[in-house]
């Protein structure tokens, strides 16, 4: 249930309604928007006879959430939530791009990598260090090596670096990561997430290959409700029966995903095409259909890479989508840091 309240309801009033539902045994999701307060109601609610909800003076209006998503609900919490990392700023009117290899693989890579994403003018770093991969065969990343090179490369590049987790164990190992990801196989891992809520970093939450949209906003749900209200949901992409692609990206899931939740959101047009040529098509169409952000595999050498080379930019092909990439965030209103 959302309580709206009346314009300029003193902060005493709000601590008297929050403390009546806290009473009832119910957790409160407090939104303080431009215009309204809304006291978002957790928990069993049925109980709740909305009508005297209604009657108590200082509230505007009562309504039932009918979707199970409750804090990622953008009925919760009516304005852009902005996740701020460094450089990179999500949300809001604001539009970042994270590049990078898709899998640290040596120093002399990843510290080339960062300082052409850099110069091409990306806001921050990717680079997989924990690699899940379909194959068990198949180059698994440098684990925790890779997370130093990655550390190493955030020290000398200032931009703030993107990583994916796939084991709650490892939370220890990510102290220097500013961004946590959790890759499209783990996204239902409900353990990981409920440990991820538990930290203070932003996480970026990618949708599984076969998940739905509301699985997707119920997995971020998931990790706020642990506390940990900074969340980037990541569409990169679901499986279908057209083979022409790695995936299909559904680009109606940014409008539904921005009009349901407040929650910023990125595309992987990388992940989603699975061919190079492809990225630049679905990254514009990212940026015009609503995306806050991106997320894009850039390799220096893509032929020899030890991960998705296939869907990797050259830096010098990178480089030219960011300067089409401003044109039309800038088109959408949207801000993105030099
Ligand atoms: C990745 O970002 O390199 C990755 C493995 O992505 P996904 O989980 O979307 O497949
Ligand atoms: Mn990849």
């Amino acid at each position: 249930m959302i309580v709206i309240l009346k314009q300029d309801t003193p902060k005493e009033e709000v601590g008297k309604v929050v403390h009546h539902f806290e009473q009832k045994g119910l957790s409160i999701h407090l939104s303080e928007g431009q215009r309204t307060t809304i006291v978002g109601l957790v928990g069993d609610t049925a109980a709740i006879d909305i009508n005297d909800v209604k009657a108590i003076p200082c509230v505007e209006d009562a309504k039932r959430v009918q979707e199970p998503f409750k804090k990622a609900n953008r009925k919760f919490h009516e304005d852009d939530t902005i996740v701020r990392a460094g450089s990179v700023v999500l949300g809001g009117g604001h539009f970042s791009v994270i590049a990078g290899p898709c899998s640290v693989e040596n120093e002399e890579q990843i510290a080339a990598l960062a300082k052409a994403v850099l110069q091409a003018g990306a806001q921050g770093l990717r680079g997989g260090a924990f690699k899940p991969r379909t194959s068990p065969y198949a180059f698994q990343g440098l684990e925790e090596k890779g997370l130093e090179l990655l550390a190493h490369a955030k020290k000398e590049s200032g931009l703030p670096i993107v990583s994916e987790i796939t084991d709650s164990a490892d939370i220890p190992l990510f102290q220097d990561v500013d961004i946590i990801q959790v890759g499209a196989r783990s996204m239902q891992n409900f353990r990981l997430l409920k440990n991820l809520g538990g930290i203070r970093k932003p996480i970026l939450l990618k949708r599984g290959l076969s998940n739905s949209i509301e699985e997707l906003l119920m997995s971020a749900e998931y990790i706020m409700a642990e506390g940990n209200e900074q969340v980037i949901l990541c569409e990169r992409g679901i499986r279908t029966f057209e083979t022409a692609t790695r995936n299909t990206l559904d680009i109606s899931a940014v409008p539904v995903l921005k009009r349901l939740s407040h929650l910023p959101v990125v595309v992987d047009p990388s992940h989603a095409g699975g061919a190079a040529w492809l990225v630049p098509s679905l990254a514009k169409a990212a940026v015009a259909a609503g995306a806050d952000g991106l997320l894009i595999e850039v390799h220096n050498n893509p032929e020899k890479a030890l991960s998705d080379g296939a869907q990797s930019l050259t830096p010098a092909q990178f480089e030219r989508l960011m300067k089409t990439l401003r044109q039309y965030a800038s088109l959408e209103g949207k801000t993105m840091r030099e």
